[in-house]
């Protein structure tokens, strides 16, 4: 019985969309739909290797057949084909998220005016409405009854149960709109243009994809010789597509421009990939993989949606997406695929995980792709700060999560701000350039790099040309803590109490402690519950006082991290603190003056307060800050 069905809001926004073609490219339809139809035998080749009882095998095909009288163009596929709940989950509502979020992003995109966004966006199968005006889909799976699915691209489709006299496979016919200006649509139904569109979209896919063209033919004389300059049409059923994956081709056959192209029809992205590696491993292992690292970062990245891992294949067939353990998680931006043999076909997804192949072949893809990083960090610098500038905070994540583990595999990969200039500096460039009598490799961290090149602390590193990495991404202090020290030199925080002093320094700043024991311990007191210490310091040139933190405990920075962290926490984290006066300043020593006075503790809050401000944190009583300011004021003003 035929039923007519109303398309999910969505869909037909997206239908809407399409009809009104969004895209310049309209012609990718078809290869969005010769996907779908290898996909699908992909999953029907899958079951019939692993349950030959319930899906027998057989020779799989494409087929595409046209009319250019009736301006139809079909596509047929014996690949698992849809029941009728299929066809209405599949086609009549977008089941896909993606697809949802291609709605929201398409709104923003408009709304900006730049619409090659959404080209990173497969819509597959209602693509077809860029160049059709109304689809048919007869589909059948193995064992099950046929149905046909009808839609004009309006609101409603319609679904009915009909006859299909193959097995199983899905038959899609597509009546091309009519033709209107430039737009030819009626081009699509001829065979030379058919035909170029597979070359050019969908060789590689690993199925025939076969149709019925015209070829002309020399004639032939009684005796079988061609007759000279005469020539007549015939029907041949021709493969259109070279039929080898691009990965099983020789290196040598496959072109960068090659890879980019499959890179971009199979990952849906409109950018070419920024490294595109053709891997052919051969030896106690044998494995052929594609790897991609985008260009930019996918617009789901940061959300559910992203699924990382590569596309597992063995033999040459497809047996899942998506596959996690092929590649650690701070390579979660790589793409691509691998095909190994030495995958068994006949165990399931689960075991499959487990076999010590797998881990060695994981293991192989992850130190081509750093070898390939290593290489453009050497020879193409721009290149490799454009990945680093995209994804190397992942490099730091992978150090920091493997508790260090991965330091040598990664550490020569990293690149930092630092205080001598605006570029980035790896930290074998740093210890390079390290004085002999250097001993630590000195950070700063915090916010963003503009707060941190002004942090009090650099002061004397300034004065003295002491370079500093400069640490703005919340992960890095983290990296460096799990890494401990760069060719055996510690890494050591300029915002801990610790850092060293000169000789003379520590002598004169011990000399001066003990002098005025008093000031100290009256601005400590002032401080109960702020501060563990207050001390004189030689950390300081133009500023009167910094906060640093206890050596060996949590810095202030990755308190701030931490505890902006998004979830429940049961305590707030918090560093142990420690005030640090300059003794040359004109304020502390009008402070250290008053000795003794009981209006020393008021200044105490005001200087903590100073050191905070300065350091890119807020003031944690504003109230305290402003009336304690204005009595200084008013006593200032009355003079
Ligand atoms: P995608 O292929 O990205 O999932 P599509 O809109 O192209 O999105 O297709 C939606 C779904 O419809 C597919 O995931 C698949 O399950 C089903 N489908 C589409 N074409 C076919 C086909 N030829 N045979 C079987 N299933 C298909």
């Amino acid at each position: 019985m035929k039923e007519e069905r109303t398309f999910q809001t969505e869909s037909q926004q997206l239908l809407d969309l399409m009809i009104n073609s969004i895209y310049s490219e309209k012609e990718i339809f078809l290869r969005e739909l010769l996907s779908n139809a290898s996909d699908a035998i992909d999953k029907y080749r899958y079951l019939s290797l692993t349950d030959s009882e319930h899906f027998p095998a057989c020779d799989h095909f494409i087929r595409i057949e046209s009319d250019e009288k009736a301006g139809t163009i079909t596509i047929i596929d014996n690949g698992i084909g849809m029941s009728l709940e299929d066809l209405e989950n599949n086609l009549g509502t977008i089941a896909k998220s993606g697809s949802k979020e291609f709605l929201e992003k398409y709104e923003e995109a408009k709304e900006k005016g730049d619409l090659s966004i959404i080209g990173q966006f497969g819509v597959g199968f209602y693509s077809l409405f860029m160049v059709g005006q109304e689809v048919e889909v007869i589909s059948k799976v193995e064992g099950g009854e046929a149905h046909r699915f009808h839609s004009e691209g309006k609101s409603t489709y319609t679904v009915e149960d009909c006859e299909y006299d193959a097995p199983h496979g899905t038959k899609i016919t597509i009546t091309l709109k009519k033709d209107e200006g430039d737009n030819h649509y009626s081009d699509y139904a001829k065979p030379y243009r058919i035909e170029s569109l597979v070359k050019k979209y969908s060789d590689y896919i690993r199925y025939p994809i076969k149709m019925e063209m015209k070829v002309s033919k020399p004639d032939l004389d009684k005796d079988g010789k061609e007759i000279q300059g005469k020539y007549h049409d015939e029907i041949e059923d021709k493969t259109l597509n070279s039929m080898i994956p691009l990965w099983k081709k020789s290196v040598n056959d496959v072109t960068t421009e090659d890879l980019n192209t499959f890179y971009k029809s199979q990952f849906s992205d409109y950018e070419d990939p920024l490294f595109a590696l053709n891997v052919h491993v051969d030896g106690l292992y044998c494995y052929e993989a594609l790897l991609f690292i985008p260009s930019h970062v996918p617009y789901n990245f940061y959300n559910e949606s992203y699924e990382q891992g590569l596309s597992l294949y063995s033999h040459g067939i497809f047996i899942q997406e998506h596959y996690k353990d092929l590649v650690p998680n701070y390579l979660r931006f790589l793409k691509g695929l691998v095909d190994s043999d030495d995958f068994p076909l006949n165990v399931s997804r689960e075991m499959l995980q487990k076999t010590p192949e797998m881990a060695k072949i994981a293991k192989n893809i992850e130190s081509k792709v750093l070898a390939e990083l290593k290489k453009a960090k050497k020879n193409d610098t721009e290149k490799y700060e454009k990945f680093y500038k995209t994804f190397g905070e992942f490099l730091k994540y992978g150090i920091y999560t493997s508790y260090g583990m991965k330091k040598d595999e990664l550490q020569d990969l990293l690149l930092f701000h630092h205080l001598k200039d605006d570029k980035l500096i790896s930290l074998r460039d740093y210890v390079d350039q390290m004085e002999k009598k250097q001993e630590n490799i000195y950070f700063a961290s915090g916010k963003n790099l503009e707060e941190i090149r002004h942090l009090p602390q650099l002061e004397a590193k300034k004065k003295d040309g002491i370079d500093v990495l400069l640490l703005d991404q919340n992960i890095d202090e983290f990296c460096l803590m799990a890494m401990n020290d760069y060719d055996k030199k510690p890494f050591k925080d300029v915002s801990s109490d610790a850092v060293e002093a000169s000789k003379e320094d520590k002598k004169k700043l011990e000399q001066l402690s003990t002098d005025h024991k008093r000031i100290l311990d009256d601005l400590k007191e002032g401080l109960t519950g702020k501060v563990d210490d207050v001390v004189f310091s030689s950390k300081l040139v133009d500023s009167p006082v910094c906060l640093s933190t206890k050596e060996g405990g949590i810095s202030m920075n990755a308190e701030r991290v931490i505890n902006e962290e998004p979830g429940e926490k049961s305590e707030e984290v918090k560093s142990s603190k420690v005030l640090e006066l300059n003794p040359d300043h004109e304020l502390i020593k009008a402070i250290v003056a008053l000795e003794g006075e009981e209006s020393v503790k008021n200044y105490a809050s005001l200087l903590y307060d100073e050191a905070m401000l300065m350091q890119g944190y807020a003031i944690e009583d504003k109230a305290d800050f402003v009336a304690k300011l204005n009595s200084i004021l008013i006593q200032s003003a009355k003079k």
